[in-house]
């Protein structure tokens, strides 16, 4: 995932604005926490581990500092006793995703976007060699510029498989919540990370399968989830179990966005984000609109192109089925 940390810098950095706006025009909240991460390590070689983690990140020019057992478990008392070392990431945050959703929506809406739910997009609309708009289930939308944000749904729409070869990465996730455990940062192992929310709750994330677009929370995938959870941070054996659910990332071939106009004139893409659309949201709206209004983009971002697959189409395509 290295091609993403440039794009992944600038979305971070484009957090604090981004929340600070959305909350503004909505009047709510959105559950932004700037606290940092802390990766724990648990093997016998978790020193020579973490030189190599610290290393990776630094070379990436990401802030990654080595700490020691002790001083990690003083920052995040819940940590297992059986943790060797730990990376502190002082820069990242975590976001409250469906306070954000919810504010996103209201401050569109508050901004003058229209919503449609239940109009299904099912084909780009062509006039004159040009996309002109979209067919949905209850009639067409003429448009000049039409934007392909559906997430893994996105390669079903007629017109559009060839740009956006998506498909649905399962991911299912477990909320947790446990007076006894309290947990300031996301906190990170090798098999989990544990995101803390600040009502409380502590969500535990998150399996990857390749199910076609099958939503089931499994007994393994649940299984799987809490042993990792506990592992961490042993307090949680005595959470309560709020909620489980699963949803549904778009990954693509190459496991980057899609993101950029296309050789269709009026059509442009913004999917394929997998394992890190809400990290990536901030920049991608900036990228789409620069691309509308401007016409030009402040970001180097071709390596992400849509026609990366029309012009390699085996390899594309080999690439879904690994
Ligand atoms: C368990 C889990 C944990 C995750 N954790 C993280 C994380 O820690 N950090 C991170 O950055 N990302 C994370 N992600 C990934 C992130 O959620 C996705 O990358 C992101 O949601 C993709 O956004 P999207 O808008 O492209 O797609 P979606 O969020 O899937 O939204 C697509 C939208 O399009 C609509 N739609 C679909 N088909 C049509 C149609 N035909 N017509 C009209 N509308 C349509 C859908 O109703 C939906 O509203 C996680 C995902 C999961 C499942």
């Amino acid at each position: 995932m290295i091609p993403l940390v440039p794009l992944g810098k600038a979305s971070l950095g484009l957090y604090p604005r981004f929340v600070a706006e959305v909350e503004e025009i909505s009047g709510q909240i959105a559950g932004y926490r700037p606290k940092g991460s802390l990766e724990a390590l648990f093997a016998r070689a978790a020193k020579e581990e973490l030189s190599t983690l610290v290393a990776l990140h630094r070379g990436l020019g990401l802030a990654c500092e080595p700490i020691r057992a002790e001083e990690a478990r003083e920052l995040e008392p819940a940590l297992s006793e059986e943790v060797q070392a730990a990376a502190l990431r002082p820069e990242e945050a975590s976001v409250d995703t469906r306070a954000l959703t919810k504010a996103v929506l209201e401050a569109a809406r508050l901004s003058g976007a229209e919503f449609f739910p239940g109009s299904g997009v099912q084909a780009i609309s062509r006039e004159g060699g040009r996309c002109s708009g979209v067919i949905t289930s209850s009639g067409k939308f003429s448009a000049g510029c039409t934007v392909i944000a559906a997430g893994c749904f996105s390669g079903g729409i007629e017109g559009v498989g060839a740009y956006a070869p998506v498909r649905p990465a399962k991911g299912q996730m477990v909320g947790l919540r446990s007076p006894a455990v309290k947990i300031e940062r996301v906190i990170w192992s090798e098999r989990i990370y544990l995101v803390p929310r600040n009502d409380g709750r502590i969500l535990a994330g998150a399996t990857v399968e390749y199910a076609g677009f099958d939503k089931t929370v499994t007994a393994g995938g649940i299984q799987s989830l809490l042993d990792a959870a506990i592992e961490l941070a042993p307090d949680l054996r005595g959470a309560e179990i709020i909620e489980t659910w699963a949803g549904l990332r778009p990954d693509s071939p190459d496991h980057l966005p899609i993101l950029g106009p296309t050789d269709l004139e009026g059509l442009l893409m913004a999917t394929g984000h997998f394992r890190s659309g809400i990290l990536l949201a901030p920049v991608t709206a900036r990228l789409v609109r620069e691309w509308i209004v401007e016409k030009r983009v402040s970001l180097e971002v071709e390596r992400f192109s849509p026609l990366r697959f029309r012009e390699a189409p085996r390899a594309a395509a080999s690439g879904v089925h690994n």
